[in-house]
């Protein structure tokens, strides 16, 4: 098994829809960002890099590239799955952190479980999405952006795959 960990900010503006977990979420205000600033799926796509050791979203997908300007996030989601699948792995399961003050995510948070579901492949049962608030402290209490955290296991099925060859080889 291999663990990762992400962790994303992106600031609040007045002129954006706010996407989370591929859900646009009726609010006064959106997230600043080159794509759709969905800082929910970026963290997921950091954790998922990192446990895979293949660096992280800026190194894949860079602001620099106006193919990704206005991207859903759902996409590059979809895209770190099948880098991490070339490289042997398999996504064991998802938990995720979002920290802000508003709005209430409660009523949204299924259709994001179901949105991670669909970008990854796994089942619904093995992905978590949960909000905190920060007690109006800092950043996120002030509103001023939102915070994600992310961490992710994958199965190495390179090395399940060699387990079997071996045993297989030698009839054990
Ligand atoms: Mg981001």
């Amino acid at each position: 098994m291999r663990i990762g960990f992400g962790c994303d900010v992106h600031a609040f503006d007045e002129n954006r829809p706010l996407v989370l977990g591929g859900v646009e979420i009726p609010h006064t205000h959106g997230l600043l960002g080159h794509s759709d600033a969905d800082v929910l799926l970026h963290a997921i796509c950091d954790a998922l890099l990192g446990a895979a050791a293949l660096g992280d979203i800026g190194r894949h997908f860079p602001d620099s590239d106006s193919s990704y300007k206005g991207i859903s996030s759902l996409v590059l989601l979809r895209r770190t799955v099948v880098l991490v699948r070339e490289r042997g792995f398999e996504v064991e399961n998802i938990d995720t952190t979002l920290v802000l003050q508003k709005p209430r995510l409660a009523p949204h948070i299924h259709q994001m479980v179901e949105n991670i579901s669909n970008a990854t492949n796994i089942l619904q049962s093995c992905i978590n999405v949960k909000a905190t608030t920060t007690e109006r402290l800092g950043f996120t209490g002030r509103e001023e952006g939102v915070a994600a955290y992310a961490v992710v296991l994958l199965r190495d099925i390179s090395t399940h795959r060699r387990d079997a060859e071996v045993a297989e080889k030698t009839g054990s």
